[in-house]
Parts: structure tokens; C-alpha cells; sequence
């Protein structure tokens, strides 16, 4: 192994190299993909799984871009290093304004619309004053939207309180994503009125694996009735999976119900659902 040393750090190099020029081209190309607008946002139905009513639907970014779609875990991360993810978010939140107008002129009143924000957003002092500068430009009801953070955001707990407040006070939701992911998630819900939990599909997975893992499960759902959170399951993917879960009384959204879909799409989805 020793004498492939040198050889492997150059293949290493090369590597790092065609990563870098892969960044900065993306970064590029992000860059001109707002004005050419080449992003669109998916929804994906959010289901109560006593009743297998639709309760809402996350927005979920996509980007057509000229090299072919790129996927969020991919783009997002440089967005939110070149801050990029600022301009794209506002526009996120703005564009999910408009298409909930289309779905009620589609004929369904959806009930709730959840959109990502990143930790990045957080981080302007004026974020809440931009939020509700859009709502009243799409005279879009806060009331009918959540806004999905991350626990990231908690690493600046006094300046993220006063903004979750602050956009609790326009009327909007607040939801913790990819809750029992991290390390430090009871601290979040410790230190803020949030309204639902959306609890990671690592955990639902687990169960899977073992049985006992439900267990876990339910003490974390436990703990957010107790907050007075709704609570989201991501990632089911599995009949098996909806069953075990239907006793608690809970919403669920993945793969089972429905892939993210262009609000075009979501008409014929609520017409004729493919689960139950
Ligand atoms: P997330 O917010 O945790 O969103 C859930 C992700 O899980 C979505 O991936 C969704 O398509 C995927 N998913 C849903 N059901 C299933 C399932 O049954 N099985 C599996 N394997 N996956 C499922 P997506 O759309 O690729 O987004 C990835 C991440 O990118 C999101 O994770 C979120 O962190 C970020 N993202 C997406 N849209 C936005 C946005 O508008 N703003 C920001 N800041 N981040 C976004
Ligand atoms: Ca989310
Ligand atoms: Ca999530
Ligand atoms: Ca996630």
C-alpha cells in the first residue's frame, strides 16, 4: 500500500480538481438559473393516516437545468455557501404563493402548504419583513403555509427565536424537519413553540430493521403530542411501514402516497389516489 502513496494522492488531486471545477460550474450556472427560470417546485401530499385524507403538501425545489436535472442534494449545498440560496428561497416562498392559488382554482382547497427554508435565510435580521412583503405582493393567507427549518438554525437560538416569532405573528407555521436526525433536537423544541414535528426517515427505517426501534419511535412522537405538534412521518415507503403507524394518529408522506409532483400533476393524484 505504501509505495501506491504518491499514485493515490495524485488520483486524489484529480479528483478534488474536476470536483472543484464541477462547484464552480454549477455556481455558474445557479447563478443564471433564477433570471432564466429554470427552477420549479414539486409538491408532495402529506396524508393522515387513520383517514388517508390529504392535509397539504411540501414544496420541493427542482432544477431544469441545460446539463439536465440536477438533484437538491446537490445544488442546495452550494446555494447555501454562495448564499445563493437567499434569492432562490425568496422565490421558492413566492412561487408557492402563487401555485396554492392554482390549486384552488383546480378546485382543492389545499389545507397546508409547507416550504423549505434554509438556515441561511435566518441569518438576515429583515427575513420575516421580506416573508411578509411577499404574501402581501401575492395576497397569498400566511395561515394556509408552514415554514420547514432545520435544527441548524438553533445554532443562533436568540436571533432565530425572535424570527420564528416574529413570523408566528403573520400567521404562518412553524415545522422542525428531519427531527431525530441530528444530535441536539430536544433543544430545539425546548426553546421555541413550534407547531409540527417531521420526524427523519432514518427512524421509520429502523423499525424495519428491528421491531424494538418502534418503540423509539413512539416516545418521539410521544413527546411532540405533548408539545401540542403535529406530527409528520418522511419516507414511508411501505405498506407495512403506513400500517404499523396508522394507530397513532399521525400524518405521513413518502413514496407509498405519492412522489413529489408539478402542480399540474397533483389534480389527477387527488382524483384518483393510489393508496387504500
Ligand atoms: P427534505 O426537506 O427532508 O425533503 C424530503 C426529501 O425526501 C425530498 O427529497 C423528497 O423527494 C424525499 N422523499 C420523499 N418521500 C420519500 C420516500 O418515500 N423515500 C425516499 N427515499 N425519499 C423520499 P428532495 O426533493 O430531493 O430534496 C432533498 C432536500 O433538499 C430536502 O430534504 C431539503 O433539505 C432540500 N430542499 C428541497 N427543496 C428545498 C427548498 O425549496 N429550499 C431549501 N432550503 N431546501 C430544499
Ligand atoms: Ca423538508
Ligand atoms: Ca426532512
Ligand atoms: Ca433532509
Amino acid at each position: 500500500a505504501k509505495q501506491n502513496g504518491k499514485n493515490n494522492f495524485q488520483v486524489f488531486t484529480r479528483e478534488l480538481d474536476s470536483l472543484m471545477t464541477r462547484r464552480s460550474q454549477m455556481e455558474q450556472a445557479l447563478k443564471k438559473a433564477l433570471d432564466e427560470q429554470q427552477f420549479a417546485l414539486h409538491y408532495q401530499p402529506q396524508v393522515n393516516l387513520a383517514s388517508g385524507e390529504v392535509i397539504g403538501y411540501e414544496a420541493l425545489l427542482r432544477w431544469q437545468s441545460p446539463y439536465g436535472n440536477v438533484p437538491p442534494s446537490e445544488f442546495i449545498p452550494i446555494a447555501e455557501e454562495t448564499g445563493l440560496i437567499v434569492p432562490i428561497g425568496e422565490w421558492a416562498l413566492r412561487q408557492a404563493c402563487r401555485d396554492a392559488k392554482e390549486f384552488r382554482a383546480l378546485g382543492h382547497a389545499a389545507e397546508n402548504i409547507s416550504v423549505n427554508v434554509s438556515a441561511r435565510q435566518f441569518k438576515d435580521p429583515d427575513f420575516s419583513e421580506k416573508v411578509r412583503a411577499i404574501f402581501e405582493q401575492e395576497s397569498a393567507d400566511p395561515r394556509r403555509f408552514e415554514i420547514e427549518i432545520t435544527e441548524s438554525v438553533m445554532l443562533d437560538i436568540e436571533r432565530s427565536a425572535r424570527i420564528i416569532c416574529e413570523l408566528k405573528a403573520l400567521g404562518l407555521r412553524i415545522a422542525i424537519d428531519d427531527f431525530g436526525a441530528g444530535y441536539s433536537s430536544l433543544n430545539v423544541v425546548k426553546n421555541v413553540e413550534i407547531d409540527t414535528l417531521k420526524i427523519d426517515k432514518s427512524l421509520i427505517d429502523e423499525v424495519l430493521i428491528n421491531r424494538r426501534n418502534l418503540f423509539i419511535l413512539a416516545a418521539i412522537i410521544e413527546v411532540g403530542k405533548n408539545l401540542d405538534a403535529r406530527i409528520v412521518i418522511e419516507g414511508i415507503e411501505l405498506e407495512e411501514q403506513a400500517e404499523l403507524l396508522q394507530p397513532f394518529g399521525i400524518v405521513g408522506q413518502g413514496y407509498l402516497f405519492s412522489r413529489p409532483l408539478p402542480p399540474g400533476s397533483l389534480d389527477a393524484f387527488l382524483s384518483e389516489p393510489d393508496y387504500n
